[in-house]
Protein backbone atom coordinates (compact mmCIF):
# COMPACT_ATOMS: atom_id res chain seq x y z
CA UNK A 1 0.00 0.00 0.00
CA UNK A 2 1.40 3.28 -1.20
CA UNK A 3 2.52 5.43 1.72
CA UNK A 4 0.01 8.00 2.71
CA UNK A 5 0.86 11.87 1.13
CA UNK A 6 -0.85 15.07 0.79
CA UNK A 7 -2.27 15.30 -2.52
CA UNK A 8 0.07 16.96 -5.09
CA UNK A 9 -1.20 19.77 -7.56
CA UNK A 10 0.39 21.21 -10.29
CA UNK A 11 1.24 24.96 -9.83
CA UNK A 12 -1.49 27.31 -11.16
CA UNK A 13 1.47 29.62 -13.15
CA UNK A 14 4.93 28.73 -14.90
CA UNK A 15 8.09 29.27 -12.23
CA UNK A 16 10.77 31.34 -14.01
CA UNK A 17 14.67 30.44 -13.39
CA UNK A 18 17.89 31.61 -14.87
CA UNK A 19 20.39 29.58 -16.21
CA UNK A 20 24.04 29.34 -13.94
CA UNK A 21 27.44 30.85 -14.47
CA UNK A 22 30.20 31.65 -11.85
CA UNK A 23 28.31 30.54 -8.76
CA UNK A 24 25.52 33.01 -9.77
CA UNK A 25 21.67 32.49 -11.45
CA UNK A 26 21.34 34.81 -14.48
CA UNK A 27 17.91 35.87 -15.63
CA UNK A 28 17.07 35.63 -19.31
CA UNK A 29 16.78 39.21 -19.70
CA UNK A 30 16.42 39.92 -23.47
CA UNK A 31 16.94 35.98 -24.35
CA UNK A 32 14.04 33.88 -25.68
CA UNK A 33 12.54 32.04 -23.13
CA UNK A 34 11.50 27.86 -23.44
CA UNK A 35 8.02 27.48 -21.96
CA UNK A 36 7.95 23.78 -20.85
CA UNK A 37 4.32 22.56 -20.21
CA UNK A 38 4.01 19.56 -17.88
CA UNK A 39 3.10 16.59 -20.39
CA UNK A 40 0.06 15.40 -17.82
CA UNK A 41 -1.44 18.59 -17.08
CA UNK A 42 -0.96 20.28 -20.26
CA UNK A 43 0.02 23.56 -17.59
CA UNK A 44 3.04 25.82 -18.39
CA UNK A 45 5.24 24.62 -14.96
CA UNK A 46 8.97 26.33 -15.95
CA UNK A 47 10.17 29.29 -17.90
CA UNK A 48 13.71 28.85 -19.16
CA UNK A 49 16.55 31.56 -21.35
CA UNK A 50 17.30 30.30 -24.42
CA UNK A 51 20.91 30.35 -23.86
CA UNK A 52 23.10 31.49 -27.55
CA UNK A 53 26.54 30.81 -28.21
CA UNK A 54 28.04 33.49 -26.08
CA UNK A 55 26.37 32.52 -22.87
CA UNK A 56 27.94 29.06 -23.83
CA UNK A 57 31.40 30.73 -23.96
CA UNK A 58 31.22 32.89 -20.96
CA UNK A 59 29.80 29.63 -18.82
CA UNK A 60 33.09 27.63 -20.63
CA UNK A 61 35.29 30.73 -20.07
CA UNK A 62 34.02 30.43 -16.24
CA UNK A 63 34.47 26.84 -15.57
CA UNK A 64 37.98 27.23 -17.76
CA UNK A 65 39.17 30.02 -15.21
CA UNK A 66 37.86 27.81 -12.13
CA UNK A 67 40.16 24.61 -13.59
CA UNK A 68 43.19 26.61 -13.92
CA UNK A 69 43.45 28.34 -10.79
CA UNK A 70 43.17 24.75 -9.31
CA UNK A 71 40.49 26.42 -6.56
CA UNK A 72 39.02 22.76 -7.10
CA UNK A 73 41.50 20.15 -8.42
CA UNK A 74 43.88 21.70 -6.24
CA UNK A 75 42.01 20.25 -2.69
CA UNK A 76 42.66 17.31 -1.38
CA UNK A 77 40.52 14.06 -1.80
CA UNK A 78 39.08 14.96 1.60
CA UNK A 79 38.17 18.56 1.05
CA UNK A 80 36.77 17.40 -2.13
CA UNK A 81 34.67 14.73 -0.40
CA UNK A 82 33.34 16.97 2.35
CA UNK A 83 31.62 18.78 -0.70
CA UNK A 84 29.87 15.73 -2.05
CA UNK A 85 28.91 14.25 1.41
CA UNK A 86 26.75 17.95 2.13
CA UNK A 87 25.71 17.83 -1.35
CA UNK A 88 24.25 14.70 -0.38
CA UNK A 89 22.70 15.72 2.57
CA UNK A 90 21.13 18.66 1.19
CA UNK A 91 19.65 16.56 -1.72
CA UNK A 92 18.21 14.27 0.66
CA UNK A 93 16.76 17.74 2.23
CA UNK A 94 14.99 19.08 -1.16
CA UNK A 95 14.02 15.13 -2.34
CA UNK A 96 10.50 16.32 -2.17
CA UNK A 97 11.05 19.25 -4.70
CA UNK A 98 13.00 17.72 -6.53
CA UNK A 99 11.18 14.85 -7.34
CA UNK A 100 8.12 17.31 -7.76
CA UNK A 101 10.07 19.23 -10.06
CA UNK A 102 10.95 15.67 -12.28
CA UNK A 103 7.51 15.12 -12.27
CA UNK A 104 6.16 18.22 -13.65
CA UNK A 105 8.61 18.16 -16.25
CA UNK A 106 8.60 15.18 -17.07
CA UNK A 107 5.58 13.18 -16.44
CA UNK A 108 7.21 10.39 -14.51
CA UNK A 109 5.35 9.29 -11.54
CA UNK A 110 5.99 11.07 -8.21
CA UNK A 111 6.57 8.24 -5.72
CA UNK A 112 9.38 6.89 -8.85
CA UNK A 113 10.28 10.42 -8.83
CA UNK A 114 10.98 10.13 -5.03
CA UNK A 115 12.91 6.99 -5.16
CA UNK A 116 15.09 8.36 -8.07
CA UNK A 117 16.05 11.09 -6.04
CA UNK A 118 16.93 9.11 -2.90
CA UNK A 119 19.30 7.08 -5.20
CA UNK A 120 21.03 10.27 -6.31
CA UNK A 121 21.83 11.00 -2.81
CA UNK A 122 24.00 7.38 -2.89
CA UNK A 123 25.53 8.65 -5.63
CA UNK A 124 27.60 11.14 -3.88
CA UNK A 125 28.24 9.63 -0.83
CA UNK A 126 29.89 6.73 -2.92
CA UNK A 127 31.76 9.47 -4.93
CA UNK A 128 32.58 11.29 -2.08
CA UNK A 129 34.71 8.35 -0.87
CA UNK A 130 36.41 7.99 -4.69
CA UNK A 131 37.38 11.46 -4.10
CA UNK A 132 39.73 9.71 -1.11
CA UNK A 133 40.35 6.67 -3.03
CA UNK A 134 41.96 8.30 -6.74
CA UNK A 135 45.15 7.49 -7.38
CA UNK A 136 47.53 6.48 -9.35
CA UNK A 137 50.73 3.58 -10.14
CA UNK A 138 54.29 3.20 -9.40
CA UNK A 139 56.43 0.84 -11.19
CA UNK A 140 59.58 0.04 -8.28
CA UNK A 141 60.49 -3.05 -10.62
CA UNK A 142 62.45 -0.95 -13.16
CA UNK A 143 65.86 -1.10 -12.18
CA UNK A 144 67.70 0.82 -9.10
CA UNK A 145 68.26 3.21 -11.54
CA UNK A 146 64.80 4.12 -12.63
CA UNK A 147 61.88 4.52 -10.87
CA UNK A 148 58.26 4.66 -12.72
CA UNK A 149 55.11 7.00 -11.55
CA UNK A 150 51.35 6.83 -13.06
CA UNK A 151 49.70 9.96 -12.00
CA UNK A 152 46.03 10.67 -12.34
CA UNK A 153 45.44 14.31 -13.44
CA UNK A 154 41.57 15.81 -14.02
CA UNK A 155 41.02 15.69 -17.71
CA UNK A 156 39.63 19.60 -17.38
CA UNK A 157 36.34 21.41 -18.44
CA UNK A 158 34.06 18.77 -18.63
CA UNK A 159 30.90 19.44 -21.00
CA UNK A 160 27.85 17.46 -19.83
CA UNK A 161 24.69 17.02 -21.84
CA UNK A 162 22.21 15.03 -20.64
CA UNK A 163 18.34 13.83 -22.04
CA UNK A 164 15.13 14.19 -20.40
CA UNK A 165 14.01 10.65 -19.52
CA UNK A 166 16.22 10.67 -16.32
CA UNK A 167 17.13 14.38 -16.16
CA UNK A 168 18.30 14.06 -12.67
CA UNK A 169 19.26 10.35 -12.02
CA UNK A 170 21.57 10.46 -14.73
CA UNK A 171 22.97 13.80 -14.20
CA UNK A 172 23.78 12.32 -10.69
CA UNK A 173 25.28 9.45 -11.95
CA UNK A 174 27.97 12.00 -13.91
CA UNK A 175 28.50 14.72 -11.69
CA UNK A 176 29.63 13.81 -8.58
CA UNK A 177 32.23 11.64 -10.43
CA UNK A 178 33.17 14.20 -12.65
CA UNK A 179 33.50 16.29 -9.04
CA UNK A 180 35.52 13.65 -7.38
CA UNK A 181 38.17 13.83 -10.18
CA UNK A 182 39.04 17.63 -9.52
CA UNK A 183 37.45 18.63 -13.20
CA UNK A 184 35.26 21.38 -13.55
CA UNK A 185 31.92 21.85 -15.44
CA UNK A 186 29.67 23.07 -18.03
CA UNK A 187 26.17 20.81 -18.20
CA UNK A 188 22.85 21.54 -20.64
CA UNK A 189 19.93 19.43 -19.49
CA UNK A 190 17.32 18.70 -22.43
CA UNK A 191 15.48 21.88 -22.66
CA UNK A 192 12.40 20.01 -21.88
CA UNK A 193 13.56 19.24 -18.27
CA UNK A 194 16.12 21.85 -16.75
CA UNK A 195 14.57 22.92 -13.45
CA UNK A 196 16.28 19.31 -11.51
CA UNK A 197 19.61 20.41 -13.10
CA UNK A 198 19.58 24.14 -12.26
CA UNK A 199 18.38 22.80 -8.53
CA UNK A 200 21.41 21.02 -7.99
CA UNK A 201 24.00 23.65 -9.10
CA UNK A 202 22.41 26.05 -6.44
CA UNK A 203 22.60 22.87 -4.16
CA UNK A 204 26.43 22.44 -4.68
CA UNK A 205 27.36 26.52 -3.93
CA UNK A 206 25.13 25.80 -1.46
CA UNK A 207 27.58 22.47 0.03
CA UNK A 208 30.95 24.77 -0.40
CA UNK A 209 31.50 23.97 -4.58
CA UNK A 210 33.62 27.28 -5.60
CA UNK A 211 32.00 29.39 -7.94
CA UNK A 212 32.82 28.50 -11.36
CA UNK A 213 33.30 24.54 -10.77
CA UNK A 214 29.66 24.04 -11.90
CA UNK A 215 27.60 26.14 -14.57
CA UNK A 216 24.37 25.28 -16.28
CA UNK A 217 23.48 26.61 -19.42
CA UNK A 218 19.25 26.04 -20.62
CA UNK A 219 18.35 25.88 -24.28
CA UNK A 220 18.10 24.03 -27.47
CA UNK A 221 20.31 21.14 -28.71
CA UNK A 222 20.87 22.78 -32.00
CA UNK A 223 22.39 26.13 -30.40
CA UNK A 224 23.52 25.03 -27.03
CA UNK A 225 24.30 21.60 -27.17
CA UNK A 226 26.29 22.22 -30.81
CA UNK A 227 28.14 24.90 -29.76
CA UNK A 228 29.53 22.80 -26.55
CA UNK A 229 30.32 19.56 -29.27
CA UNK A 230 32.35 22.31 -30.72
CA UNK A 231 34.29 24.14 -28.32
CA UNK A 232 37.53 24.49 -28.21
CA UNK A 233 38.01 24.90 -24.79
CA UNK A 234 36.29 21.97 -22.91
CA UNK A 235 38.59 19.00 -22.94
CA UNK A 236 35.72 16.28 -22.85
CA UNK A 237 32.41 15.60 -23.54
CA UNK A 238 30.17 13.15 -21.84
CA UNK A 239 27.05 13.12 -24.01
CA UNK A 240 23.61 11.08 -22.97
CA UNK A 241 21.21 11.00 -25.94
CA UNK A 242 20.15 9.53 -28.58
CA UNK A 243 22.81 7.78 -31.31
CA UNK A 244 22.03 10.04 -33.91
CA UNK A 245 23.48 12.77 -32.22
CA UNK A 246 25.81 10.71 -30.89
CA UNK A 247 27.22 10.53 -34.20
CA UNK A 248 27.46 14.32 -34.57
CA UNK A 249 29.12 14.70 -31.17
CA UNK A 250 32.05 12.39 -32.75
CA UNK A 251 32.50 14.50 -35.77
CA UNK A 252 32.10 17.98 -34.25
CA UNK A 253 34.99 16.64 -31.69
CA UNK A 254 37.18 16.13 -34.87
CA UNK A 255 36.15 18.87 -36.42
CA UNK A 256 37.17 21.32 -33.41
CA UNK A 257 39.94 20.25 -30.50
CA UNK A 258 39.80 16.06 -30.81
CA UNK A 259 37.84 16.46 -27.19
CA UNK A 260 37.62 13.33 -25.45
CA UNK A 261 34.31 11.75 -25.59
CA UNK A 262 32.11 9.37 -23.52
CA UNK A 263 28.85 8.82 -24.86
CA UNK A 264 25.89 6.84 -23.29
CA UNK A 265 24.11 5.89 -26.34
CA UNK A 266 20.41 4.11 -27.45
CA UNK A 267 19.45 0.32 -27.13
CA UNK A 268 17.15 -2.41 -28.40
CA UNK A 269 17.42 -4.56 -24.84
CA UNK A 270 16.71 -7.96 -24.72
CA UNK A 271 14.79 -9.62 -22.12
CA UNK A 272 15.66 -13.31 -22.28
CA UNK A 273 13.00 -16.14 -20.43
CA UNK A 274 13.91 -19.73 -20.42
CA UNK A 275 10.84 -22.35 -19.52
CA UNK A 276 13.00 -23.42 -16.20
CA UNK A 277 12.69 -19.82 -14.85
CA UNK A 278 10.43 -19.01 -11.70
CA UNK A 279 8.06 -16.97 -14.72
CA UNK A 280 5.92 -15.23 -12.20
CA UNK A 281 9.30 -13.15 -11.33
CA UNK A 282 10.08 -13.70 -14.70
CA UNK A 283 6.55 -12.09 -15.67
CA UNK A 284 6.78 -9.49 -13.07
CA UNK A 285 10.31 -8.42 -14.34
CA UNK A 286 9.39 -8.47 -17.74
CA UNK A 287 6.50 -6.26 -17.99
CA UNK A 288 8.48 -3.79 -15.22
CA UNK A 289 11.47 -3.50 -17.71
CA UNK A 290 9.05 -2.67 -20.68
CA UNK A 291 6.63 -0.49 -18.75
CA UNK A 292 8.77 1.46 -15.88
CA UNK A 293 9.08 5.26 -17.05
CA UNK A 294 6.66 4.48 -20.14
CA UNK A 295 9.65 2.44 -21.58
CA UNK A 296 11.56 5.92 -21.87
CA UNK A 297 14.67 4.16 -20.69
CA UNK A 298 17.99 3.75 -22.66
CA UNK A 299 18.10 -0.09 -20.72
CA UNK A 300 14.25 -0.55 -21.45
CA UNK A 301 13.59 -4.52 -21.61
CA UNK A 302 11.77 -3.94 -25.37
CA UNK A 303 12.57 -7.14 -26.72
CA UNK A 304 11.00 -10.53 -25.01
CA UNK A 305 13.09 -13.70 -26.36
CA UNK A 306 11.00 -16.47 -24.34
CA UNK A 307 11.31 -20.07 -25.21
CA UNK A 308 8.87 -21.81 -27.26
CA UNK A 309 7.73 -24.36 -24.93
CA UNK A 310 5.97 -21.56 -22.84
CA UNK A 311 5.97 -18.66 -25.22
CA UNK A 312 1.81 -18.67 -25.40
CA UNK A 313 1.90 -18.79 -21.51
CA UNK A 314 4.04 -16.49 -20.94
CA UNK A 315 2.88 -13.66 -23.50
CA UNK A 316 -0.68 -14.49 -21.70
CA UNK A 317 0.93 -13.66 -18.16
CA UNK A 318 2.87 -10.45 -19.70
CA UNK A 319 -0.98 -9.08 -21.04
CA UNK A 320 -2.58 -10.29 -17.78
CA UNK A 321 0.17 -7.75 -15.91
CA UNK A 322 0.25 -5.11 -18.57
CA UNK A 323 -3.67 -4.62 -18.13
CA UNK A 324 -3.33 -4.67 -14.51
CA UNK A 325 -0.18 -1.71 -14.15
CA UNK A 326 -1.66 1.64 -13.22
CA UNK A 327 -1.30 4.27 -15.97
CA UNK A 328 -2.42 7.82 -15.05
CA UNK A 329 -1.80 11.37 -13.27
CA UNK A 330 2.04 10.88 -11.84
CA UNK A 331 1.21 13.13 -9.05
CA UNK A 332 -1.28 10.45 -8.03
CA UNK A 333 0.69 8.18 -5.35
CA UNK A 334 -0.39 5.36 -6.75
CA UNK A 335 0.48 5.62 -10.37
CA UNK A 336 2.94 3.12 -11.98
CA UNK A 337 3.08 4.76 -15.01
CA UNK A 338 2.28 8.28 -16.09
CA UNK A 339 2.49 10.49 -18.83
CA UNK A 340 4.70 10.04 -21.98
CA UNK A 341 7.59 13.18 -21.72
CA UNK A 342 6.53 14.52 -24.97
CA UNK A 343 4.42 15.34 -28.16
CA UNK A 344 6.62 14.33 -30.28
CA UNK A 345 7.63 11.14 -28.70
CA UNK A 346 4.06 10.19 -28.53
CA UNK A 347 4.10 10.80 -31.78
CA UNK A 348 7.22 8.71 -32.54
CA UNK A 349 5.63 5.56 -30.37
CA UNK A 350 2.40 5.33 -32.15
CA UNK A 351 3.71 5.57 -35.63
CA UNK A 352 5.83 2.50 -34.42
CA UNK A 353 2.32 0.86 -33.65
CA UNK A 354 1.03 1.56 -36.89
CA UNK A 355 4.15 0.36 -38.21
CA UNK A 356 4.36 -2.78 -36.08
CA UNK A 357 0.76 -3.71 -37.38
CA UNK A 358 1.45 -3.06 -40.92
CA UNK A 359 4.48 -5.41 -40.45
CA UNK A 360 2.63 -7.91 -40.00
CA UNK A 361 2.83 -8.38 -36.09
CA UNK A 362 0.39 -9.42 -33.64
CA UNK A 363 -1.27 -7.09 -31.13
CA UNK A 364 -1.95 -8.35 -28.19
CA UNK A 365 -2.82 -5.72 -26.18
CA UNK A 366 -2.63 -1.93 -25.57
CA UNK A 367 -1.22 -0.04 -28.77
CA UNK A 368 -3.93 2.97 -28.27
CA UNK A 369 -3.54 6.11 -26.60
CA UNK A 370 -5.57 6.93 -23.75
CA UNK A 371 -8.04 9.53 -22.97
CA UNK A 372 -7.32 10.69 -19.64
CA UNK A 373 -9.30 14.30 -20.11
CA UNK A 374 -5.71 15.57 -20.79
CA UNK A 375 -1.79 14.74 -20.80
CA UNK A 376 -0.15 12.18 -23.01
CA UNK A 377 -0.95 8.37 -22.14
CA UNK A 378 -0.22 5.41 -23.92
CA UNK A 379 -1.06 1.81 -22.61
CA UNK A 380 1.76 -0.91 -22.09
CA UNK A 381 1.59 -2.64 -25.52
CA UNK A 382 2.67 -6.06 -26.66
CA UNK A 383 3.38 -7.27 -30.23
CA UNK A 384 3.85 -10.83 -30.86
CA UNK A 385 4.50 -12.62 -34.00
CA UNK A 386 7.33 -10.48 -34.70
CA UNK A 387 10.71 -10.79 -36.51
CA UNK A 388 13.71 -9.38 -36.18
CA UNK A 389 13.72 -7.70 -39.70
CA UNK A 390 10.79 -5.24 -38.34
CA UNK A 391 11.36 -1.62 -37.66
CA UNK A 392 9.11 -2.87 -33.76
CA UNK A 393 12.13 -4.99 -33.48
CA UNK A 394 15.23 -2.95 -34.39
CA UNK A 395 14.93 0.42 -33.37
CA UNK A 396 14.57 2.28 -30.13
CA UNK A 397 11.28 2.81 -30.04
CA UNK A 398 11.70 4.92 -26.73
CA UNK A 399 8.07 3.84 -25.38
CA UNK A 400 6.27 1.09 -23.73
CA UNK A 401 6.08 -0.95 -26.61
CA UNK A 402 7.25 -4.59 -26.12
CA UNK A 403 7.79 -7.30 -28.94
CA UNK A 404 7.61 -10.62 -28.70
CA UNK A 405 10.31 -13.81 -30.31
CA UNK A 406 10.53 -16.87 -29.53
CA UNK A 407 14.06 -19.48 -29.63
CA UNK A 408 14.39 -23.39 -28.85
CA UNK A 409 18.13 -23.82 -27.90
CA UNK A 410 20.37 -21.35 -26.05
CA UNK A 411 22.33 -20.64 -29.08
CA UNK A 412 19.18 -18.97 -31.20
CA UNK A 413 18.49 -17.18 -27.90
CA UNK A 414 21.89 -15.61 -28.38
CA UNK A 415 21.71 -14.91 -31.70
CA UNK A 416 18.46 -13.07 -31.36
CA UNK A 417 19.65 -11.26 -28.71
CA UNK A 418 22.72 -10.17 -30.43
CA UNK A 419 20.93 -9.01 -33.57
CA UNK A 420 20.85 -5.71 -33.24
CA UNK A 421 23.81 -2.84 -33.59
CA UNK A 422 22.79 -1.58 -29.62
CA UNK A 423 24.87 -3.05 -26.97
CA UNK A 424 23.63 -1.15 -23.99
CA UNK A 425 21.93 -3.85 -21.44
CA UNK A 426 20.35 -7.51 -21.30
CA UNK A 427 18.16 -9.49 -19.16
CA UNK A 428 18.11 -13.35 -18.51
CA UNK A 429 15.77 -14.96 -16.29
CA UNK A 430 16.53 -18.70 -15.77
CA UNK A 431 17.06 -20.90 -12.92
CA UNK A 432 20.06 -23.04 -14.34
CA UNK A 433 23.33 -21.34 -13.71
CA UNK A 434 24.58 -22.27 -16.72
CA UNK A 435 22.57 -21.40 -19.23
CA UNK A 436 22.15 -17.96 -16.99
CA UNK A 437 26.24 -17.69 -17.30
CA UNK A 438 26.26 -18.85 -20.60
CA UNK A 439 23.79 -16.38 -22.26
CA UNK A 440 25.49 -13.51 -19.78
CA UNK A 441 29.27 -14.29 -20.88
CA UNK A 442 27.86 -14.47 -24.94
CA UNK A 443 25.63 -11.68 -24.83
CA UNK A 444 26.98 -8.55 -25.84
CA UNK A 445 26.08 -5.40 -23.71
CA UNK A 446 27.74 -3.10 -21.63
CA UNK A 447 24.99 -4.16 -18.47
CA UNK A 448 23.66 -7.70 -17.68
CA UNK A 449 20.57 -8.46 -15.33
CA UNK A 450 19.95 -12.06 -14.54
CA UNK A 451 16.83 -12.55 -12.64
CA UNK A 452 16.33 -9.20 -12.72
CA UNK A 453 16.10 -6.20 -14.44
CA UNK A 454 16.91 -2.29 -14.02
CA UNK A 455 18.62 -2.56 -10.92
CA UNK A 456 21.62 -0.51 -10.43
CA UNK A 457 23.31 1.85 -7.79
CA UNK A 458 26.80 3.93 -7.30
CA UNK A 459 29.19 1.15 -7.69
CA UNK A 460 29.00 -0.49 -10.80
CA UNK A 461 29.69 1.01 -13.74
CA UNK A 462 27.41 1.80 -16.70
CA UNK A 463 27.94 1.90 -20.34
CA UNK A 464 27.44 0.47 -24.08
CA UNK A 465 29.01 -2.31 -26.36
CA UNK A 466 28.92 -1.61 -29.87
CA UNK A 467 26.82 1.43 -31.03
CA UNK A 468 25.18 2.06 -27.74
CA UNK A 469 28.46 4.36 -26.51
CA UNK A 470 32.15 4.70 -25.78
CA UNK A 471 33.48 4.89 -22.07
CA UNK A 472 31.62 3.99 -18.33
CA UNK A 473 30.00 6.27 -15.90
CA UNK A 474 29.75 5.76 -11.92
CA UNK A 475 31.79 2.85 -9.91
CA UNK A 476 35.40 3.30 -9.73
CA UNK A 477 35.72 3.61 -13.79
CA UNK A 478 33.31 7.00 -13.73
CA UNK A 479 35.89 9.02 -12.12
CA UNK A 480 38.57 7.21 -13.69
CA UNK A 481 37.59 8.49 -17.17
CA UNK A 482 37.56 12.08 -15.94
CA UNK A 483 41.42 11.61 -15.55
CA UNK A 484 44.01 11.78 -17.73
CA UNK A 485 46.99 9.26 -17.17
CA UNK A 486 50.72 11.04 -16.96
CA UNK A 487 53.37 8.54 -16.85
CA UNK A 488 57.16 9.60 -14.96
CA UNK A 489 60.23 8.01 -15.12
CA UNK A 490 62.39 9.31 -12.44
CA UNK A 491 66.31 8.59 -12.78
CA UNK A 492 68.54 7.92 -9.51
CA UNK A 493 72.25 8.66 -9.50
CA UNK A 494 74.09 9.26 -11.61
CA UNK A 495 73.30 9.46 -15.56
CA UNK A 496 75.22 7.06 -18.30
CA UNK A 497 76.22 9.93 -20.86
CA UNK A 498 75.41 9.34 -24.52
CA UNK A 499 78.11 11.97 -25.30
CA UNK A 500 81.13 11.40 -24.13
P1 LIG B 1 18.60 13.63 -27.85
O1 LIG B 1 19.80 13.01 -28.43
O2 LIG B 1 17.61 14.23 -28.75
O3 LIG B 1 18.99 14.78 -26.83
C1 LIG B 1 19.89 14.58 -25.76
C2 LIG B 1 20.52 15.90 -25.40
O4 LIG B 1 21.27 16.36 -26.51
C3 LIG B 1 19.53 17.02 -25.08
O5 LIG B 1 20.06 17.84 -24.06
C4 LIG B 1 19.47 17.77 -26.39
O6 LIG B 1 19.07 19.11 -26.23
C5 LIG B 1 20.89 17.67 -26.86
N1 LIG B 1 21.07 17.83 -28.31
C6 LIG B 1 20.15 17.68 -29.30
N2 LIG B 1 20.72 17.94 -30.51
C7 LIG B 1 22.01 18.23 -30.27
C8 LIG B 1 23.13 18.56 -31.11
N3 LIG B 1 23.01 18.63 -32.43
N4 LIG B 1 24.32 18.78 -30.54
C9 LIG B 1 24.47 18.67 -29.20
N5 LIG B 1 23.46 18.39 -28.36
C10 LIG B 1 22.25 18.16 -28.88
O7 LIG B 1 17.95 12.51 -26.91
P2 LIG B 1 16.64 12.63 -26.03
O8 LIG B 1 15.49 12.58 -26.99
O9 LIG B 1 16.72 13.74 -25.05
O10 LIG B 1 16.73 11.27 -25.20
C11 LIG B 1 16.41 10.06 -25.74
C12 LIG B 1 17.63 9.29 -26.23
O11 LIG B 1 18.62 9.26 -25.21
C13 LIG B 1 17.34 7.85 -26.50
O12 LIG B 1 17.96 7.44 -27.69
C14 LIG B 1 17.95 7.10 -25.33
O13 LIG B 1 18.31 5.78 -25.56
C15 LIG B 1 19.12 7.94 -25.05
N6 LIG B 1 19.54 7.74 -23.66
C16 LIG B 1 20.67 7.00 -23.41
C17 LIG B 1 21.06 6.77 -22.12
C18 LIG B 1 22.26 5.94 -21.81
O14 LIG B 1 22.74 5.98 -20.69
N7 LIG B 1 22.78 5.19 -22.75
C19 LIG B 1 20.34 7.30 -21.07
C20 LIG B 1 19.21 8.03 -21.35
C21 LIG B 1 18.83 8.26 -22.66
Amino acid sequence: MAKQQKRLEPPTSPKEFGFFVDGNSVPAGSREIFERYSPAHELPVSRIPKCTKADVDSAVSSARQAFEDRRWSGLSGHDRSAVLLKTADLIRQNQDEIALWETLENGKPISQARAEVGGCVGMFEYASGLARILHGDSFNNLGDNIFGLVTREPVGVVGLITPWNFPFLILCERVPYILASGCTLVVKPSEMTSVTTLLLAKILCEAGLPDGVINVVTGSGRTVGQAMTEHLDIDMLSFTGSTEVGRSCVEAAGRSNFKKLGLELGGKNPQIVFADADLEDATDGVAFGAAFNTGQCCVSGSRLIVEKSVAAEFTEMVKAKFTKVSVGDPLDENTQVGAITTAAQTQTILAYITKGQEEGARLICGGTQLDLGKGQYIAPTLFSDVTSDMAIARDEIFGPVLTVQSFETVEEAIAIANDTVYGLAASVWSKNIDKALTVMRRVKAGRFWINTTLSGGPELPLGGFKQSGWGREAGMMGVEEYTQVKSTHLELGKRNLWIT
